[in-house]
Formats: structure tokens, C-alpha cells, sequence
């Protein structure tokens, strides 16, 4: 038999899988215990922090869509995150990141670091000499972000995960931005994967979760064993929440790449904008390498626009369809002022070092009816370059 498509994946996971009553939709498991046979033996289940049924449902849909066979389900992206840096590190261990990675992965690399769990090397992957240089530091990990936020960089999976290989080092990818619909980061030699479950495979705003999905059986293990140890193991009601939105990821990352790249084209050239950065405009520095390795650019766009703080202001100031708002990848659109939102955690010199200005914005692109966001953008741009200096 064939294996299904991803989009029939998808929206398939786990239906018609209910011993009891039949039911379509899998039923939600929210007991914290399971009955035991007899001392010691169990039925499968014991303690909902070890092993849920609906959060196990989750994580076979996700670990599927990552070409996996299990998944960890954390309570956060950040659970992941957590989760994987303790799993791999080790005192002396040195950890290679990005520059210019989520504030709150800086934030929290950088507290490991002081504690002494390991030695943090940030670096500008664009950078092959200084790629080089934190490899030759024999490395225990490498961690990527591509598309990274918010400046949306691309880093070649493929080309980073045989170096990194080279030199003993698990490669972990947060493919956050471009969701198992945009990249297969195993197929491009990763060892691992997290996700902010809260973001594109949720989709809806109204669940915090992280995923994490291992290659192999073994670091999988691992990670679960962690994860349960820490006491990270997502709940089952948001476990059941994330898997209804993972249903509908493949339609909706489609649209939400079909809106953003029709916004990027109105910012391109528009007199109130400095810059802007979307992997799937043809000048975007990144471009053939997203081309290469990605199969859906997302509906992530950044826009730097003109005037500094007083251009960001104007642009807000009268937004219709776009919330200002921290996260991204709901139906709905979002806009974050980095320096001062998501990317807050940095210092100023580290953001500065990541390209961070007072003038750009973050717009999660959201499915709504694309003239309208078009309008919507238009007006707020219009604003921006009706300021004088
Ligand atoms: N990774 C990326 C790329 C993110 O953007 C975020 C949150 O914005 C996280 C990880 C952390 O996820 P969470 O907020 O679910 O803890």
C-alpha cells in the first residue's frame, strides 16, 4: 500500500482510531492515571506526564509530517528548546547557535552558558569563515534557524549538517518559521527538530506547545526520557487543540505564503520602506538556497520602514486587520516591533550584531482575504511616507 500524501496525512491523523465508540475524531484523554493489571504491569498507560493517548496522537501526526516515527510534545517551544540542551549537554560541551536566533532562545542559551552547562559560540552562519572557526571548536552541538526571525537569513541545512557532522555534532533545527509544509529538515541531515507548536502547526493563537522529532529511534528516547524527567510533557487538551489546527496546515500554510508574498511585492518599492526580507522574493539574499530546500516560503515578512520609531508609529497607527501582537503563524495577522517585543531579551550590542533596527517590523501574514490585507498595508505605508524628516 502506498503511503498517504502529507496533506491527507494530516487531516487524517488518527481518525477512526477509537476502540470504545468508534468515534471519528480521536476522544481527548484528560485522566492523569491509568489502571494497572496487576503490580508493575499496565495496560500501555500509567502517568500522563510519561505518556498520554492524546498527546500521543499529536506526536504521531507531527513526527509524521517531519518523516519521523515518534515526536516529544512539550508544554513550549521553549520546553523543546530546554529539553534538548539538557539532553545533549554536558560541562565543558560547546554549543554553536545563530547570532540572531529567537530572544528567548538567546535568552535562555545564554543562562545555561552562565551556569556553566556549556560554552555558547554564537555565530553568523552566512559567514563560512566563521562557520569554520566555531567548528573547529569540536562542537557537541549546532543549533539552526532558517528562516531565522525576524530577519528571515536562510542557512543551508544541508551543507551545515555535513560540516557539523564532520566534526561529532548533533545538528538541531527549529523549523518554527517554516513548519513541516515549508522544509524537512531530517531529509537534509538533521538530527533533530523542534517546533513552537504555538506557531504554524497549532495555527490558531490560542495554544502554547513545542514539539521535539529525532531521526533516530535512540535520541529520541532520549528526549523523552528528559522530557519526562524535567516535567516539560504538554497537557492533553492543548495536545488536542494543536493536533484539530494540524490539520489544516497544509492549506492554510499556502495561503498564508500566497498573502505574504503578495504584501512583500507591495513593500518592495514603496516609498515608506527601507527594506524588505522574504525568502520568496527572487532579490531576497537567500533566495536559491530557500529555493533549493524549501517547498512553501511561509507567510513570515519583515519590512523595515522608514523614519525609525516615528515611521513604526505612523504605520500602527490606524492598522485595521493586523493586530500588534507577540507571536506568529495564527490565521490571523500580526505585527511585532523586534527590538522592543520578541527580540526584548537581547542586549542591545546583540541585537545590534543581528541586524535588529528601530524601524522593522515583523508581519506574521495571516490568512484573511489578501486585498484587504493589501489595503490594510498600502494605507500604513502611505502613512510612513507622508512623514517628513
Ligand atoms: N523558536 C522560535 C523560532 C520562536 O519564534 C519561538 C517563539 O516565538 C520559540 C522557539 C519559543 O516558542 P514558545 O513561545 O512556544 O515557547
Amino acid at each position: 500500500m502506498t503511503e498517504p500524501n502529507p496533506a491527507t496525512a494530516a487531516v487524517r491523523a488518527g481518525l477512526a482510531s477509537d476502540p470504545s465508540h468508534h468515534a471519528v475524531v480521536p476522544p481527548i484523554y484528560l485522566s492523569t492515571n491509568y489502571v494497572f493489571t496487576s503490580p508493575g504491569e499496565s495496560h500501555g498507560y500509567e502517568y500522563s506526564r510519561s505518556a498520554n493517548p492524546t498527546r500521543q496522537a499529536f506526536a504521531s501526526a507531527v513526527a509524521g509530517l517531519e518523516g519521523a516515527a515518534n515526536a516529544v510534545i512539550a508544554s513550549s517551544g521553549m520546553g523543546a528548546v530546554n529539553t534538548v540542551l539538557h539532553a545533549l549537554s554536558a560541562p565543558g560541551d560547546v554549543v554553536v547557535a545563530p547570532f540572531d536566533c529567537y530572544g528567548g532562545s538567546w535568552r535562555l542559551l545564554t543562562a545555561l552558558a552562565e551556569k556553566g552547562l556549556f560554552e555558547l559560540v554564537l555565530v553568523d552562519f552566512s559567514d563560512p569563515a566563521a562557520l569554520a572557526a566555531a567548528l573547529a571548536r569540536r562542537p557537541s552541538q549546532v543549533w539552526l534557524e532558517t528562516p531565522s526571525n525576524p530577519l528571515l537569513r536562510i542557512t543551508d541545512i544541508a551543507d551545515v549538517a555535513a560540516h557539523a557532522h564532520a566534526v561529532g555534532a548533533v545538528v538541531v533545527v527549529d523549523n518554527t518559521f517554516a513548519s513541516p509544509v515549508g522544509q524537512a529538515p531530517l531529509r537534509l541531515g538533521a538530527d533533530l527538530v523542534i517546533h513552537s507548536t504555538t506557531k504554524y502547526i497549532n495555527g490558531h493563537s490560542d495554544v502554547i506547545g513545542g514539539a521535539i522529532i529525532a531521526a533516530d529511534p535512540a535520541l529520541h528516547e532520549r528526549m523523552d526520557w528528559w522530557a519526562n524527567t524535567m516535567g516539560v510533557t504538554a497537557g492533553a487538551l492543548d495536545s488536542y487543540l494543536a493536533l484539530r489546527g494540524l490539520r489544516t496546515l497544509h492549506v492554510r500554510m499556502r495561503a498564508h505564503e500566497e498573502n505574504a508574498l503578495a504584501l512583500a511585492k507591495l513593500a518592495q518599492g514603496h516609498p515608506g520602506v527601507e527594506a524588505v526580507y522574504y525568502p520568496g522574493l527572487p532579490d531576497h539574499p537567500g533566495h536559491d538556497i530557500a529555493v533549493a530546500q524549501m517547498s512553501c516560503f511561509g507567510g513570515m515578512l519583515t519590512v523595515t520602514v522608514k523614519h525609525g520609531r516615528r515611521g513604526v508609529d505612523a504605520f500602527l497607527d490606524g492598522l485595521r486587520y493586523i493586530c500588534l501582537a507577540e507571536s506568529l503563524g495564527g490565521v490571523e495577522s500580526l505585527v511585532a516591533h523586534p527590538l522592543t517585543m520578541t527580540h526584548a531579551a537581547m542586549t542591545a550590542d546583540v541585537a545590534a550584531r543581528a541586524g535588529l533596527v528601530d524601524g522593522m517590523l515583523r508581519i506574521s501574514v495571516g490568512i484573511e482575504d489578501k486585498d484587504d490585507l493589501i489595503a490594510d498595508l498600502s494605507d500604513a505605508f502611505d502613512r510612513v511616507a507622508a512623514l517628513t524628516d
